[in-house]
């Protein structure tokens, strides 16, 4: 562990006019209130905010950084409170100490909570100011050198998970490649144990074999370079486990087939050297083509500049070859931003620009796949993050609406929906929601989703609840009307009937219940007869036989009735969908569907009268028409042709009267709605052959 002064030592080095006495106090303080906490290494936990500072002055950070890491964990795990941290260290250390006690926060939150909570969230607590980041940065490092003492393998499991997933996109987006690389690795080795063994063992086996092999072409490069008169320095290293792992999962490759398992560092002196050393460097060797990129024209996002390139070494082996100035180097590894805070002198204010540019873009996640395309964060794509007026946070598949929204809350608020107000304003329900959006649910006191929801809502929480509470509305409604027609079918029966009766009635159906009895009724499962049988056995024997009703085409729908309720469609106007209709409920019978200028309603039946429609999937309704031919030869099959072209199915065909020179059939003609009726109503008319066509 770092000493006292060794880490005050440091600081003063690259800062001569660093706060020594303030860096020795906050150094006592994480001590004292850590006490005898220990890390599950054993260590005394102190030593964990002191190591976390130690990397910070690896990075050069100002003081108060350093002060930060310091006392990164005294508020979330001692009795120090933000307002202590402010007392003893001033306002910006107890800002700084705030934010990374709020990213500890959201981590620590239990499994599924965490799922739910946002990467906007998470980066805008980062981005108040960089240097939350990057002591969260070092902070993970640390964690992630000291992982394998943690007893728990789910816990380090999860712990190398979200650092592969977000903590080491976070370094790479500010390009600390070295955070990057070592949490890379540290994850790997714990998310795929036997892929890191095989490529370790692999990897020690060609060192033995080809032992030097990296320090001989590292030593051919720089004497290339040497002769065409470059001073440069040149590193070479193998790539590190899990580069080569994810080479051979992206490539689907072996590792025998990852050729370039080495990478060599060539140092210049000048911007101009660079691209001399690449000239000499293909000129000298096989390149690749294809693999050559210049990131010193055209920098990385993050900032990011060099020359990369790959060659053939000895016809066999692929190398890459990566070519900077001393300057670059510097930037590249040490963290752009790091470095941009630090110059930015002692207090760099506000919102860090790239965080606030990743917010936004999060924020307009059709354009997140271009920014994170590299990076798991990109899991967060397809999600969007709304919250309610209250502030808690909700997670959603893309393309949710206030009603996934209001299922997401709850339940009940699902249910009682009525309207929704995005962002203060009166939106739609079927208004996909944006992240960051706030959304207040409008709620009406009774429990009604509609059925029309379900084309627009999105998460499987909604849709089923929605199914649900349908099935069970329409149920009931279908049970009220069967209870109605039930108090009539009963009046009936030579018998009082009470409640033991009814119940006895639906046993002898083989009815669950009595509620089950009124739905089956209600949706005209069930005979009059067979109920009244039910009630009083043997009381029907002498009655009619009831008229058969005619099964309809289960296709037709008609709207306003509910689902369920038996109809028919009258046998005396043939409505066809498209036809005004109306129906009629006579106690104890179906519902009768009637075209709305049918003589039989003039004729006032005694009735309830239903304002219908006709529904969307309404199909194969018979219409019947009065046809006039010319009495000759052929122009009967002159009328079944126009039937055929049109598609229509002939379902009864009458020849009804002779009246020279006129021959008249009625015809009942399945069609599919009343613009087809019309049709063939026209194509008929046209014909020579056909002196009148009607609709009767
Ligand atoms: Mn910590």
């Amino acid at each position: 562990m770092l000493r006292q002064y060794e880490l005050v030592e440091r600081v003063a080095r690259y800062d001569p006019d660093a706060d020594v006495a303030a860096l020795n106090r906050a150094y006592v303080y994480t001590v004292q209130k850590h006490g005898t906490q220990k890390r599950a290494s054993g260590d005394p936990y102190f030593s964990h905010p002191v190591e976390v500072a130690g990397l910070m002055t690896d990075l050069q950070l100002d003081q108060e950084t350093i002060m930060t890491a310091l006392l990164h964990d005294t508020v979330e795990d001692t009795l120090a409170t933000i307002e202590d941290i402010e007392d003893n260290f001033g306002p910006d250390v107890a800002r700084l100490v705030d934010g990374v006690t709020k990213l500890s926060k959201i981590e620590a939150m239990p499994e599924n909570e965490r799922a739910a909570e946002n990467l906007r969230k998470f980066l805008l607590a980062m981005s108040e100011d960089i240097r939350v980041l990057l002591v969260k940065l070092g902070d993970r490092l640390h964690n992630m050198r000291t992982l394998h003492f943690i007893k728990s393998p789910e816990k380090r499991q999860r712990i190398a998970r979200e650092t592969m997933d977000i903590y080491a996109p976070l370094a790479e987006r500010v390009g600390m490649y070295e955070y990057m690389r070592e949490m890379q690795l540290l994850a790997f080795e714990q998310l795929e144990p036997e892929g890191y063994a095989t490529i370790t063992g692999r990897l020690e086996q060609i060192r033995r074999q080809d032992g030097g092999q990296v320090d001989a072409i590292a030593l051919a490069i720089k004497q290339a370079l040497a002769e065409a008169g470059l001073r440069v320095e040149v590193s070479g290293r193998e790539k590190h486990p899990y580069s080569i792992w994810r080479k051979m999962a992206e490539r689907h490759v072996s590792f025998e087939q990852v050729t370039d398992i080495m990478a060599f560092r060539v140092i210049t002196e000048t911007e101009a050297d660079c691209y001399s050393a690449l000239g000499v460097l293909h000129t000298t060797w096989q390149f690749l083509p294809g693999r050559f990129k210049d990131y010193i024209s055209t920098p990385k996002t993050n900032g990011y500049r060099s020359l990369h390139t790959s060659l053939m070494y000895e016809n066999s082996m692929r190398v890459e070859v990566q070519v900077r100035t001393r300057d670059m180097h510097q930037t590249n590894e040490f963290g752009l931003d790091a470095h941009w805070a630090y110059k930015q002198g002692d207090k760099p204010d506000g919102q860090v620009g790239w965080l606030r540019d990743l917010i936004e873009i999060v924020d307009a996640s059709h354009d997140a796949e271009e920014l994170l395309e590299h990076t798991r964060l990109a899991i967060y794509q397809d999600r969007i993050f709304a919250f309610t007026p209250k502030g808690a946070l909700h997670q959603l598949p893309k393309g949710s609406t206030p009603v996934d929204f209001a299922f997401a809350v709850h339940t009940d608020l699902g249910a009682q929906t009525v309207g929704a107000k995005i962002n203060g304003r009166h939106m739609p329900l079927r208004t996909p929601l944006n992240n960051g959006d706030v959304v207040e649910i409008i709620k009406g006191k009774a429990a009604e989703p509609q059925l029309s929801w379900l084309g627009f809502v999105v998460t499987g929480k909604a849709r089923a609840a929605i199914r649900r509470a349908v099935r069970l509305k329409e149920r009931e409604e279908v049970a009220s009307l069967g209870r109605m027609l039930f108090d009539e079918i009963a009046s009936r029966v030579p018998a009082k009937i009470g409640k033991k009766a009814t119940r006895e009635a639906a046993k002898r159906l083989d009815l669950e219940d009595e509620d089950e009895l009124m739905y089956q009724i209600g949706a005209g499962r069930i005979e009059d007869r067979a109920v009244m049988e039910a009630l009083v056995p043997g009381c029907t024997a002498d009655m009619e036989v009831p008229v058969d009703w005619a099964r309809q085409d289960r296709a037709i729908s008609i709207r306003g009735l509910t689902a369920g309720v038996g109809f028919q469609l009258a046998d005396c106007c043939h409505p066809v969908p498209g036809d005004r209709i109306v129906g009629l409920r006579v106690p104890g019978e179906r519902v009768v569907v009637h075209a709305i200028d049918c003589m039989e309603l003039a004729s006032g039946i005694d009735a309830d009268w239903l304002d219908l429609s006709w529904g969307k999937q309404s199909i194969g309704a018979v219409g019947r028409l009065r046809v006039t031919l010319y009495d000759r030869p052929g122009t009967l099959a002159e009328m079944a042709g126009i039937f055929a072209q049109n598609l229509a199915n002939v379902k009864t065909l009458a020849h009804v009267q002779k009246e020279h020179p006129f021959s008249a059939y009625e015809v009942d003609l399945e069609v599919q709605d009343l613009a087809h009726l019309t049709r063939i109503l026209s194509a008929l008319r046209a014909s020579d052959s056909i002196a009148q066509a009607e609709r009767i």
